[in-house]
């Protein structure tokens, strides 16, 4: 504004050119100093920069009061004075203007004031252009002074109003911080009321929450001060101590403690409170009401911050059950060890490592390991002998893998290691355990050294009764069976009875001595069973048989069912059972009643089964029954004869055939005892002719004939095969080399006698015997004629055609020559008179010796051997006769005492062999057996006897 003031004032008088240069110049200035003041505000001047910002103004000013100072000089209106007061005024103005806007800066004010007033000043006095110039200029100097006072004072002024300014602020900042501070405290103290309301709260709820948890606490709960004095008991503290609070308070809760612990438990307790520790211990507590109970006790010390002795708290616990049951373990504990260590067998433990944990005083005493040498070995290294450590390991390994063992709680029969070195038998019997996580196994072992020594000695002593008593005994048998028959001479009727009577107790006698070498032999696991295919039919024919006189003595009648079933047995064995069977059924069954014997298949197995109409079986005796020495009723043995071997026989037979045995009886109504056998298909293949049963040809043109004549004679139990043509008889004959041939005479083509001419050619027929059945009456033989042996008539019956059988057979084995081997001379005189009786030739040998001679001489067709002879045995006979082709074919019956294996069996075999045991089988029995063998072995020797020399002939 004062810059535009000028230029119009100035106008016209000045150069208008400078005017405007200086005009345009001093508002360029201004501008700068304006944007220079607008960047000072915008940044707030930081102390560094303040000296910086000074410099800009002071040189702003100096410039500003230059360019307005040369206004002065360059721009004094010479012409007109007015415009030079004009002039004056204005710079004198400037100057005083400039103490507002400057003074607060000495040095911004002086460069701003000198050179505005100083060029003109010093112009008028240089230059004065009027008179009054000087004097302008003295008070223009005057003028100036004046103001430089003023502005310095001013700026003194506003130096101090600054300073005030500034302290005030200063104290507004301090005050503002101290209200701050002030604030902060007041909330700081506003949250620690707060938590400390919350803290005196939480106290508060957990003092109740203590209070009520011991209140219901299981447990007794005690407080004490720092004397060791009751301050506090809980509700169950009173209840286990059986005194109340007011009892307890100071030394009163003492009393509590049984009489006996009291002392030990203070003593204690006062140690580990002075010395500041924990107290646990278990005492016995002694009610006011007398009752004593098992307490464990708990305490600890209660420190004050300042680590002072406050007190103690602890527990107390009822633990009389746990006690009482720590005692009963404790004493069965005792208990065990007691019976393991006075155990008369080694008892020992191991881990599953095989290491051994136990091991008692008799397991010492067996093995020879003191206790102390063996606890931490392992069993392998120690008693197990070698050659079983592999598979002790095995079996180990599947047991831990699987869970498995055969082995596992049965009694096995082992061989173990001593100490010494030797190795001897050991009954053993093991089951496992567990200790913790581990698997552990525990084992009674019986040293069975002494009880071996023992069955030795009883083997050997059986095996003399056996053979001592079983040879003369069945000799007396065979004697006493001749006599009773009468054919070797009449008998009075009196004589009859006695010898009946002798017969029948001998028969009691040889059975018990069976039965208790048989159960001699079960017990020792000899019996070992000889299987061979049979069939389940036969073997109930031959048992039926068997028995067949003793129920006709108890007028018992048999009912026979049968079914041709093929098994794979023992046959002897099995026939035992059954005979066993049907002599039980027989003695119990009331006289006039019946036994029905049946053999069933049911799926794969054959059903056997015996019942009877006698008393029963009580309920509870069922299965006891088939134990060793047991009956129903005591009195049994004295009234029906037996010893209660009978049924623990058979059931041992059974089983070895993998079958079961049972009985069944209504009680009072009679008993039915039931076995069954596996079924063996193969066996009803290969049946072959049974033996014992002669087999016999018929050959007829008429079927109807031969369906009645074949079932006649299978009622007979001969076995039949039947023919229609003669050519057809020819060929089965040879086929099967049938005991007699049953020939029809009038058939078409090939007749009765031309077959016969056929037969009687062929070597492989020829010496079998012909009957001649026809319908025409018997004729005279002609010489052209072939031989045959009868002729029996179709109309003369059954009975004749039955004997000419029996003839015809006994025909057949008339010539054959039977070698008695027997060092017995009793019995052997009974077999050969057995023998003569079916008109065969018999040589008698003594000894080894003698039998090996007679077969060198006779080349025997049947060979009876007794195995224990005078000078060897017969084994080393059988071996001999081995050597020779002629003899190693010679069929052989072995007759001894001993019940052989079937080891001894096949090294007994010739030709045809079998086995009979002295006692088991009756002389009858015997007879029938090697008679029937020996119309099937023997072929034809018509006039064998003639021109024989005989050495021990029985003729
Ligand atoms: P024992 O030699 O005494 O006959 P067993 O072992 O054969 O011996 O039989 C044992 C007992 O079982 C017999 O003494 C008898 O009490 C009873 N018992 C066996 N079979 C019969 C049966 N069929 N009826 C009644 N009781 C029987």
């Amino acid at each position: 504004m004062n810059v535009g003031i000028a230029t119009l004032v100035l106008w016209q008088t000045v150069a208008w050119l400078s005017l405007l240069s200086w005009a345009a110049l001093l508002v360029t200035i201004t501008l700068v100093r304006l944007l220079l003041v607008q960047e000072y505000h915008r940044i707030a001047p930081a102390a560094n920069q303040i000296r910086r910002w000074r410099l800009r103004f002071i040189l702003g000013a100096g410039c500003a009061g230059t360019v307005w100072g040369a206004a002065g000089i360059f721009l004094f209106p010479h012409s007109s004075l007015a415009h030079q007061i004009f002039l004056i005024f204005l710079l004198g103005g400037m100057a005083a203007g400039a103490i507002a806007t400057l003074s607060s800066d000495k040095f911004a004010f002086l460069a701003f004031f000198l050179p505005t007033l100083l060029p003109i000043t010093v112009r008028l006095f240089l230059y004065p252009i009027h008179e009054t110039s000087v004097a302008m200029g003295v008070l223009l100097v005057a003028f100036a002074v004046v103001l430089l006072i003023t502005a310095l004072q001013f700026h003194a002024a506003i130096v101090e109003s600054l300073h005030l300014r500034l302290a005030n602020l200063d104290l507004v900042r301090h005050l503002s911080i101290a209200k701050d501070q002030a604030e902060r405290s007041n909330v700081q103290l506003a949250e620690s009321n707060r938590a400390l309301s919350a803290a005196i709260q939480k106290t508060t709820a957990s003092e109740e929450r203590f209070r009520s948890l011991s209140a219901a606490s299981p447990i007794g709960i005690f407080q004490t001060d720092a004397e060791g004095g009751c301050i506090y008991v809980n509700k169950r503290w009173q209840q286990i101590a059986g005194l109340g609070f007011a009892e307890a308070k100071g030394d009163g809760w003492s009393r509590a403690i049984h009489p006996e612990d009291r002392a030990g438990v203070l003593a204690e307790w006062t140690r580990t409170a002075s010395e500041g520790g924990a107290f646990s211990r278990d005492f016995r507590v002694l009610t006011p009401q007398g009752e004593t109970r098992w307490a464990h006790s708990r305490s600890q010390v209660v420190l004050s911050e300042h680590l002072a002795v406050l007190g103690h708290v602890g527990t107390v616990e009822d633990i009389t059950e746990r006690k009482q049951a720590e005692e009963v373990l404790r004493e069965s504990q005792e208990r065990y060890r007691s019976i393991i260590e006075t155990a008369q067998d080694a008892f020992i433990s191991i881990e599953a490592n095989g290491v051994i944990t136990d091991w008692n005083r008799q397991a010492e005493l067996t093995f020879g390991w003191a206790h102390t040498e063996i606890i931490g070995q392992t069993l392998v290294e120690t008693i197990i002998p070698p050659y079983y450590r592999q598979a002790h390991e095995r079996g180990l390994q599947h047991f831990l893998a699987t869970g498995e063992s055969p082995v596992l709680n049965k009694r096995l029969e082992l061989t173990a290691l001593h100490h010494d070195g030797r190795e001897f038998p050991v009954e053993i019997t093991l089951w496992p355990g567990r200790r913790g996580a581990t698997d552990t196994f525990h084992a009674f072992v019986r040293d069975l050294s002494e009880r071996r020594a023992v069955e030795r000695m009883k083997d050997e002593f059986v095996s003399v009764v056996s053979h001592e008593l079983r040879t003369p005994l069945t000799s007396i048998r065979g004697a006493l069976g001749l006599l009773t028959s009468g054919l070797i001479g009449a008998v009075p009727e009196r004589g009859q009875r006695m010898l009946e009577i002798a017969l029948n107790n001998t028969d009691r006698l040889v059975r018990l001595i069976n039965d208790i070498l048989d159960v001699e032999r079960i017990q020792s696991g000899k019996v070992t069973s000889q299987p061979q295919l049979c069939d389940a039919a036969t073997l109930l024919t031959q048992a039926v048989e068997e028995m067949r006189t003793m129920a006709e003595q108890a007028e018992v009648t048999l009912s026979v069912t049968s079914q041709a079933i093929g098994l794979r047995a023992d046959p002897d064995r099995i026939v035992q059972t059954l005979t066993n069977l049907l002599s039980n059924a027989i003695k119990f069954s009331p006289a006039g009643g019946t036994v029905w014997v049946t053999v069933v298949r049911q799926r794969e197995e054959a059903v056997f089964a015996v019942k009877d109409q006698g008393r029963g079986i009580p309920a509870d005796k069922l299965e006891s029954i088939f134990g060793r020495f047991q009956q129903v009723d005591a009195s049994d043995a004295r009234k029906k004869g037996g010893t209660g071997l009978g049924l623990a026989i058979c059931r041992s037979i059974v089983q070895q055939h993998e079958g079961r045995i049972w009985a069944e009886s209504t009680f009072g109504k009679g008993s039915s005892f039931f076995f069954t056998l596996p079924a063996w298909k193969e066996a009803e293949q290969a049946m072959s002719v049974p033996e014992g049963h002669p087999l016999i040809l018929v050959c007829d043109d008429d079927p109807s004939v031969l369906e009645v004549v074949g079932a006649v004679l299978e009622h007979q139990e001969y076995q039949v095969v039947t023919v229609t043509s003669g050519q057809d008889a020819v060929a089965q004959a040879a086929a099967q080399q049938p005991a007699v041939i049953l020939l029809d005479l009038l058939m078409p083509q090939m007749n009765g006698w031309e077959t016969m001419a056929v037969l009687k050619n062929r070597p492989e027929t020829r010496n079998i015997p012909i009957l001649i059945f026809s319908i025409l009456p018997p004729q005279e033989r002609t010489p052209s004629q072939p031989e045959f042996v009868d002729w029996v008539s179709k109309s003369s019956g059954d009975a004749a055609l039955f004997q000419a059988l029996k003839q015809a057979l006994a025909e057949r084995a008339r010539t054959a020559l039977v070698l008695v081997v027997e060092d017995d001379l009793d019995l052997a005189k009974v077999l050969i008179t057995i023998f003569q009786r079916h008109g065969l030739e018999t040589v008698h040998a003594r000894t080894g010796h003698e039998a090996i001679e007679g077969c060198k001489r006779w080349r025997p067709d049947l060979l009876v051997l007794d195995l224990i002879l005078p000078d060897g045995d017969g084994f080393l006979v059988a071996d001999w006769l081995r050597q020779y082709d002629q003899l190693r074919h010679v069929p052989l019956v072995v007759y001894s005492a001993k019940d052989l294996d079937a080891e001894e069996r096949e090294r007994l075999q010739l030709g045809h062999t079998e086995f009979f045991t002295k006692g088991r089988i009756t002389p009858k029995e015997f007879e029938h057996r090697v008679m029937s063998l020996l119309a099937r072995l023997v072929p034809h020797k018509g006039g064998r006897l003639d021109g024989h020399d005989q050495m021990h002939s029985g003729h």
